[in-house]
C-alpha cells in the first residue's frame, strides 16, 4: 500500500530493482529516525515483499509523534533512492531535523515549550521528549534556560554521536 500522507513515513513500493546502497547523510538520518520508532507487542500488517524480494516485518513502526513508518524505510532512502518521492525525503529531513537541529544551542531564551513549538513537536512526541528529558536529568529544574540548554545538548550529542562514530 502507498501511503504519502502527514501520518506516514516512507509507505512507497519501488517498482524497479534495487540499486547499490548509497551510505550518505540522507540514509544515515533515515537511520537515525528509524531508531526512533516504537513497535507494538503483537504484528497485524501483512508482511510486505518489496519488489527486489526483501521482505518487511509485519509490525506499524511509530515514531514518537504517531507518525507511522515500516521496516524497510532505510532500505527505500538507500537502495531505492531514485524512486523515492522528494515529498517523503523532505518528510524524513523534517523529523531528522526536530530531534537534532544544532541551531538552538546556545540561545539565550529558548525554553522547552518555545522549542517544540518552532519545530511543531507536540502531543505524545513532545511529552516522550520532555520525560525522557527528565529521566536523564534527575533533579535539573527544567523551568531554567540554562538548565534546560545543557540537558537539551547532551541529548542532541549522544544523538549525533551515533551518526558520526
Ligand atoms: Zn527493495
Amino acid at each position: 500500500m502507498i501511503i504519502l500522507d502527514d501520518r506516514h513515513l516512507l509507505m512507497i513500493e519501488p517498482r524497479n530493482g534495487k540499486q547499490p546502497y548509497i551510505l550518505d547523510d540522507l540514509t544515515q538520518k533515515a537511520e537515525l529516525v528509524y531508531m526512533r520508532a516504537k513497535t507494538p507487542q503483537y504484528g497485524y500488517r501483512g508482511f510486505h515483499q518489496c519488489v527486489c524480494g526483501v521482505t518487511s516485518d509485519n509490525l506499524d513502526h511509530i515514531l514518537p509523534d504517531g507518525t507511522i513508518t515500516n521496516s524497510l524505510m532505510v532500505h527505500y532512502i538507500a537502495e531505492h533512492r531514485a524512486e523515492v518521492p522528494q515529498s517523503e525525503i523532505d518528510k524524513l529531513e523534517r523529523l531528522y531535523m526536530a530531534f537534532t537541529d544544532p541551531h538552538i544551542i546556545g540561545e539565550e531564551q529558548v525554553t522547552f515549550d518555545s522549542w517544540c513549538h518552532s519545530r511543531q513537536i507536540k502531543g505524545n512526541w513532545k511529552e516522550s521528549l520532555f520525560q525522557h528529558l527528565k529521566a536523564t536529568r534527575t533533579g535539573a529544574d527544567l523551568e531554567n534556560t540554562q538548565e534546560w540548554s545543557e540537558a537539551w545538548k547532551e541529548l542532541l550529542n549522544k544523538a549525533t554521536s551515533r551518526l558520526t562514530r
